[in-house]
């Protein structure tokens, strides 16, 4: 049998419903995340023509810089409109403030195309009303602009659901599909331009199109949306976006994630069926990518296999990232925290998790401590706020935010995505050594 052969294109599942029906420790407490800002940082790199204008204050502004000082030396595609004290004067004035900074930035930079207000938590940004500036501000400067507004606020978001807010603002501009449209695939979810470009490959050599992805490189080009729409979502913290796009017509491709050998290929799968693709066409023209995937993380596996690992909850990407870990990199499972578990789009996910995994939602950090204390795993995810501490008490961890910046789904990224995991360890075992 050839090492193709040997791979399995369909997922297969152990018997039983893996954790679908398993009890879930809810918690409610202190939490360690980033707010939704920090979602800017991956989105202005991917919408070409857009800018973030964050409606916020000097710590608002302060994440922004340390958290993306590369941007320094580039021409930013983001930046803090300071609303502070004084401007509580008059909200009238802070109106006209925020007028005069958006006419001016659009003044200075007419490579904008889509702006948008982006709210925070501070009380005097609340009392805005962001999305009548964004309204106002969209009248003055249409056609050439758009102007949309979502709230990155740490009261209302994690650190990815910046972008599940940031794309539901979008859904109601995209074009509607033609009345006579076939049926297209929509892709949701940013994703590094390198895997953007293997996946529309892939479809386009499966037979599967018309591919468009949300968020689009360029504000010029926004996907039509309609009831011919199927799509398929790339990141699991989506939720809002996924209502606002069934809300026009749009039905979703039930899969897990595209993490791995085995979660992209069942996510290339969904859309395949959706197609009616011939069963071996499928096989021939993943045959390669599934071999080259596995060949670049049986390495890994090696170093992976039998540690045990705990995450924290941080970017929702949890529950794919522990089905990957266990399945394909043979590791423990301590437990799987994540912020939100949204049932539906996890359920394939929650069906490939080994039975009796202990899942966690929400947060109560000081309890999870004492939890993961006790079970003193190989391995924690964290949030950068724990893993210090953490390194400290002698664990090895790694940060969650990471996994988000890094291009880590499809086959040609399933090396690097082990590689992740083994890096830490390997670190800690050198400097036991
Ligand atoms: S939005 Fe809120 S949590 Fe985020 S940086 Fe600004 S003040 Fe801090």
């Amino acid at each position: 049998m050839s090492a193709i052969e040997a791979i399995p294109v369909t997922v297969t599942r152990k018997a039983g419903n893996g954790c679908v029906d398993a009890p879930v420790l809810k918690e409610r407490g202190q939490r360690e995340v980033f707010c939704g800002l920090t979602g800017i940082i991956w989105l202005h790199r991917k919408i070409q023509d857009a800018f973030f204008l964050i409606v916020g204050s000097r710590t608002c502004a302060h994440l922004m810089q340390s958290a993306a000082g590369v941007m320094i030396f580039a021409e930013p595609r983001f930046g803090t409109a300071i609303i502070d004290e004084r401007d509580l004067a008059g909200i009238s004035d802070a109106n006209a403030e925020l007028d005069r900074v958006v006419a001016q930035l659009l003044a200075r930079r007419p490579d904008i195309r889509l702006l948008f207000l982006v709210g925070s938590c501070p009380s005097e940004v609340i009392k805005l009303d962001l999305s009548r500036a964004a309204a106002r501000l969209g009248q003055s400067f249409a056609p050439k602009v758009r102007v949309l507004n979502y709230s990155g606020s740490g009261i209302e978001t994690t650190f990815t659901q910046g972008e599940d807010a940031c794309l539901a603002s979008m859904v109601p501009s995209l074009p509607p599909e033609l009345p006579s449209s076939a049926a297209s695939l929509l892709v949701v979810g940013a994703l590094a331009d390198v895997v953007e470009d293997q996946f529309r490959r892939l479809f386009s050599a499966l037979g599967i199109g018309p591919v468009t992805f949300l968020p689009p490189r360029s504000a010029m080009r926004l996907p039509p949306v309609g009831p011919n729409t199927r799509y398929l979502l790339a990141q699991p913290f989506l939720a809002d976006t996924a209502r606002a796009l069934e809300e026009r017509g749009a039905v979703r491709l039930a899969a897990p994630f595209p993490l791995g050998v085995e979660g992209t290929t069942a996510w290339l799968q969904a859309a395949a069926q959706a197609w009616n693709i011939d069963p071996a066409h499928f096989e021939a023209v993943t045959a390669a990518g599934r071999e080259r995937a596995t060949r670049a993380t049986a390495h890994y596996r090696q170093q992976l296999a039998g540690k045990r690992i705990f995450f924290f909850p941080d970017s929702q990407l949890e529950l794919p990232l522990a089905r990957f870990l266990s399945r394909e990199m043979d590791m423990s499972l301590v437990e799987v925290g994540t912020p939100f578990l949204h049932r539906q789009h996890l359920a394939e996910e929650l069906a490939l998790l080994p039975e009796g995994t202990v899942l966690s939602e929400g947060q109560h950090v000081e309890n999870q401590l004492d939890r993961c204390r006790e079970a003193n795993p190989d391995l924690v995810v964290c949030g950068l706020g724990l893993a210090n501490p953490l390194e400290a008490e002698g664990m090895t961890t790694k940060w969650s935010i990471e996994l988000v910046f890094t291009p880590i789904q499809g086959y040609d990224q399933a090396g690097d995505l082990a590689e992740l995991f083994a890096r830490p360890l390997v670190r800690r075992m050198r400097l036991v050594a």
